[in-house]
């Protein structure tokens, strides 16, 4: 046909052939720059972006990312909570919206109200709640940027995203795509082998220039649904010491309470009926990100 392009890259770029002209945009880059550009808009619609990391699973991260939306919402704020945790979500399930699932309309995907909080999860695309997500790497990637950038998520104070455990792509993907979070909280529980995890994720997080705002020591202790009393049935005192160490702040202690077993498995967050001891640890852990926005106020 007499075309005298080298390879496809030129081709897109130069060839007469192909209808571009040398200086057009590429296709991928343009749509690279339209994704960015929704991806931007939605994001700069929302005052503050909380990661909650972990370094391993089973220690808390989402119990944490759930009790703190609904509390930063029974404060007032408008709160959006995403569940990026792929392979484990469990957002749906700790606040009774197992049978929810998500609608869309003009492109747009539509988070489901909980009380007046937007809650999106992974788990709201699975047709059965036992479903294992078998997806590959770019598959994964794609959906958190879906969620993030597909997402009416409209003005909210804070988006809080429970995002997966470890320092892989998928936590990566989420630290990477929302520009300028305000910080991460990183969950912990006071063993050595966890802190030692927790210890990668706030290198990781410096790596990507995240702020810290704090490291919570879940597990520590146990409160005894009979008389109340704190007994340290583990090691205590992990998470605070590598804190110190790392210096980061120590956004406190939460003891192994039944109470929070329950109010997980009946889908009741535990901050929002409860004023025991524990409690009252997730509100000291949480008043730091709770200031972020009295702070705004006071501007
Ligand atoms: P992760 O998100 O780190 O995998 P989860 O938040 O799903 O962990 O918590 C794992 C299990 O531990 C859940 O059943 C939750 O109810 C329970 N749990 C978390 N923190 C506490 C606590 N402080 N006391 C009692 N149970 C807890």
């Amino acid at each position: 046909m007499g075309n005298t392009c080298k390879n496809q890259q030129e081709a897109a770029a130069s060839c007469p052939a192909s209808g571009k002209r040398q200086g057009d945009v590429p296709n991928d880059s343009l749509d690279m720059f339209l994704e960015q550009e929704r991806l931007d808009g939605r994001m700069g619609r929302i005052r503050h972006k909380i990661i909650v990391l972990s370094g391993k699973g089973g220690v808390g991260k989402s119990t944490f990312a759930a009790n703190l939306a609904v509390s930063l919402s029974m404060a007032g704020k408008k709160v959006g909570l995403l569940d990026v945790d792929i392979h484990g979500p469990s957002i749906p399930k700790m606040l009774k919206l197992d049978d929810s699932r998500i609608g869309a309309t003009d492109g747009a995907i539509h988070p489901v109200d909980k009380g007046g909080m937007k809650v999106l999860s992974i788990g709201f695309l699975l047709r059965d709640r036992d479903d294992a997500v078998i997806w590959r790497g770019p598959m994964k990637a794609n959906v958190i940027k879906q969620f993030l950038m597909d997402v009416e998520w409209g003005e909210l104070d804070y988006l809080v995203i429970d995002s997966p455990p470890g320092t892989g792509d998928e936590p990566l993907s989420v630290c990477q795509l929302l520009k300028n979070p305000d910080g991460a909280v990183v969950v912990t529980t006071p063993q050595d082998v966890a802190v030692a995890d927790v210890r990668k994720s706030i290198n990781f997080c410096r790596q990507l220039e995240i702020p810290v705002l704090g490291v919570v020591e879940n597990m520590s202790g146990f409160v005894c649904p009979k008389c109340g009393e704190l007994t340290q049935i583990f090691k205590t005192g992990g998470g605070e010491l590598m804190a110190k160490e790392m210096k980061v702040p120590f956004l406190g202690r939460i003891p192994v309470d039944p109470a929070i077993g329950e109010a997980c498995d009946s889908g009741n967050p535990f901050i929002y009926y409860s004023k025991t001891e524990t409690a009252k640890a997730f509100e000291r852990a949480i008043e730091p990100i709770l200031a972020l926005s009295e702070r705004d106020e006071n501007l």
